[in-house]
């Protein structure tokens, strides 16, 4: 008869830590309950697959990145009336990721661009996809230095890693030649492989002055529209409206 400290071990030295963590109290579950040998042979392979499994979302929504937890449950549809429940929850088969289509969400400050955004990519991490949320701001900041070490393919491929790629407030701050060549890469890259989240306050007409270059601006939108869902988003900012009435 083996103990049960040398079985353990045998688990842990095969990388089962969590049947190795669990054995005790699953034994002690299988006699209580007295399942067949079959029965107990799947227990085991179904706790370890479980935890692998738990461990690896909580490992994705720490690498998600996510600013702040929005969740899709706080959204209050009565007050954003220019997008529908049923348009959000039509999201969350996640179909849209599996075919590397696109959203993009337009509206002014404070309609709950970024609110939405960080509630559906947090729903994917729950559904097993790795996304990562940034600011664009904070990814072009990034790709410049990338490029300046002579390592912007490197870094456009770990990006690339993930299935869903959350870029917040595109449009707010102005870029210079080198950003938008850099952008157009990563976008160019992504383009029907992976997906892309865009949250912005300027529409697309508008993107040409923002870019400061139609030639460069043309092509990056056109790939992020080509197979893309776009919403548009109105009424007034939450915050202001928290500030006058809260
Ligand atoms: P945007 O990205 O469009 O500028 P945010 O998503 O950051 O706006 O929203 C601003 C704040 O208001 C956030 O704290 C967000 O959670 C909240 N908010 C915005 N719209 C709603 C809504 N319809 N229901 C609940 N909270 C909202
Ligand atoms: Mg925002």
């Amino acid at each position: 008869m083996p103990s049960i400290e040398t079985t353990v071990a045998k688990f842990r030295g095969l990388r089962c830590t969590s049947i190795a963590a669990g054995l005790p109290d699953l034994l002690a579950a299988a006699e209580t309950n007295e399942v067949s040998y079959l029965e107990f042979a799947d227990m085991l392979v179904e706790h370890e697959r479980r935890q692998r499994n738990h461990k690896r979302i909580l490992r994705n929504r720490k690498a998600a990145g996510f600013p702040t937890i929005k969740r899709l449950e706080e959204f209050d549809y009565r007050y954003q009336t220019t997008i529908t429940k049923r348009q959000v929850n039509a999201l969350l088969d996640f179909s849209f990721i599996d075919n590397r289509e696109n959203l993009i969400f337009i509206g002014p400050p404070g309609v709950g661009k970024t609110h939405l955004a960080i509630g559906i990519g947090h729903k994917a991490v729950e559904a097993g996809y790795k996304v990562l949320f940034t600011r664009a701001a904070e990814l072009v900041e990034s790709l410049d230095l990338a490029l300046a070490k002579g390592e912007l393919k490197a870094r456009i491929t770990a990006l690339a890693k993930n299935d869903l790629l959350i870029i917040d407030e595109l449009g707010y701050l102005p870029m210079n030649k080198t950003a938008l060549y850099n952008l157009f890469q990563l976008v160019n890259s992504l383009y029907e492989y992976r997906s892309i989240v865009v949250t912005t306050n300027k529409e697309f007409t508008a993107w040409g002055d923002f870019f400061h270059d139609d030639n460069v601006a043309v092509p990056i939108i056109d790939r992020l529209v080509h197979h893309s869902r776009v919403f548009m988003l109105g009424g007034e900012s939450y915050r202001l409206r928290q500030k006058l009435t809260g």
